[in-house]
């Protein structure tokens, strides 16, 4: 047996069912008349998002890293929740403008961009936090071609790294951002040339479920801003400081402590250094925020034993669920939180593996879980599924095909 990893405290049972906003999930499989299907809860990312601001303080700002779940009405939903939106493309530039966000809202990372998305990014109005010397003359460039100052920030590839974190994005080499001693030249070039300054944007990791760890890390991109700053002789309008807030996917994972972490960062404010007096900050989130309003609902199609396994065979798989399968990132693969959604109330009864339809055996969703007895038609849901579910999957693999997906 296997350990499952911890179902969201949300999650509650009404009539034996898992239910997701108040709706039981037959129900919900039934009205999408189709499954997979990927169910978003306003309410979770509602409570999630008023408890973070409780916890931070009052002066920071939370942005949504849209690459976690770009849903179209779940992107939408957000606007009226978060202070900005990260994107990482014109594609998503695009989804973000079409969902109600407004240019000055939104910041563009991510290395690569093409003349054309920095092109459509200036024209916008859109933050370009750029990513090397290279992309800032390109920037430049096509700002003096357009007769827009175009708005610019630094990503610094700072020489720390989130301890803890489950995807290391600085600290050494790294094909992200400019490393720090080479931030001061471009920050002051970029003032001369009368680009219109924006700051820093410092991002150290992801999925860190220590406080410790998040508050040594925001400590450290506050020196760093305020360093680089000060050797450049620019102000920082604002700054960009990273998220890295991770949730509880496997057994004994628990949840990040926001309030210290919030604590913290509010004693921090109290003592800045002058050249952040000024500073507007925002810490930008994706998983933190959804991750855990997404639970993903397939059926059970097969039941079989082979060599006294138990098989419980899903309409599903690693086609929506790369993350879940253990296949995005992990080194060992562990147990996402599984339950049968429509006996969420029932006793274990049995230990199972549960796969997904495709002919590979990487299609896994749960391995040797103990659940309660289950019979073709069943549904099962996979917890953790607001985040790197549906759009970070290879849903063209074996001609499967998107999930549907519903916010409710
Ligand atoms: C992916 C990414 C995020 C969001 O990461 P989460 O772990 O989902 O919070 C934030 N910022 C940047 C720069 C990213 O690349």
């Amino acid at each position: 047996m296997k350990a499952l990893g911890p179902i969201p405290i949300e999650y509650t049972a009404k009539d034996g069912e898992l239910a997701i906003g108040g709706r039981i999930a037959s129900a919900l499989a039934k009205e999408a008349r189709e499954t997979p299907l990927f169910v978003y809860s306003r309410e979770i990312i509602e409570q999630r998002i008023a408890g973070l601001r409780k916890a931070m303080p009052e002066r920071l700002n939370i942005h949504y890293a849209m690459k976690a779940n770009p849903y179209g009405p779940l992107l939408e939903f957000m606007a009226d929740l978060v202070d900005g939106l990260d994107i990482a493309s014109a594609g998503e530039l695009q989804q973000a403008r079409e969902a109600g966000y407004l240019p000055r809202e939104i910041s563009f990372a991510g290395p690569g961009k093409r003349d054309r998305e920095l092109f459509a990014a200036i024209k916008a109005g859109v933050t370009l936090n750029l990513e090397s010397e290279n992309e800032a003359d390109r920037a430049l460039q096509i700002g003096k071609e357009l007769r827009i100052a175009p708005r610019l920030a630094i990503r610094v590839n700072p020489s720390f790294e989130l301890r803890g974190s489950g995807m290391k994005m600085g600290g050494g080499a790294k094909p992200f951002g400019l490393d720090a001693e080479r931030v001061p030249a471009l920050a002051r070039k970029i003032v001369d040339a009368e680009a219109n300054w924006r700051g820093f944007h410092i991002y150290s990791g992801s999925q860190a479920l220590d406080a410790e760890a998040i508050i040594e890390s925001q400590a450290h991109v506050l020196d760093v801003a305020a360093t680089l700053a000060q050797e450049a002789g620019v102000p920082v309008p604002h700054l960009n400081m990273g998220g890295g807030f991770g949730i509880p996917y496997f057994d004994k994972d628990t949840p990040l402590d926001i309030a210290e972490v919030g604590d913290a960062l509010k004693a921090r404010f109290a003592g800045l250094p002058p050249v952040l007096a000024e500073t507007q900050f925002a810490i930008e989130l994706g998983r933190y925020l959804v991750g855990e309003a997404g639970v993903y609902l397939t059926r059970i199609v097969d039941r079989k034993v082979s060599h006294e396994t138990t098989y419980l065979i899903t309409d599903g798989g690693l086609h929506h669920q790369l993350a879940a399968s253990g296949n995005f990132g992990t080194v060992v693969r562990r147990n996402y939180p599984v339950a049968i959604a429509n006996r969420f109330d029932a006793e274990p009864e049995e230990v199972v593996n549960v796969v997904g339809c495709l002919c590979t055996p990487l299609d896994r969703l749960a391995d040797a879980a103990h659940l309660p007895r289950a019979e073709v038609g069943d549904l099962i849901a996979v917890f953790c599924a607001g985040a790197y579910g549906a759009s970070a999957s290879p849903d063209n693999f074996l001609g499967q095909g998107p999930a549907l997906e519903m916010l409710v």
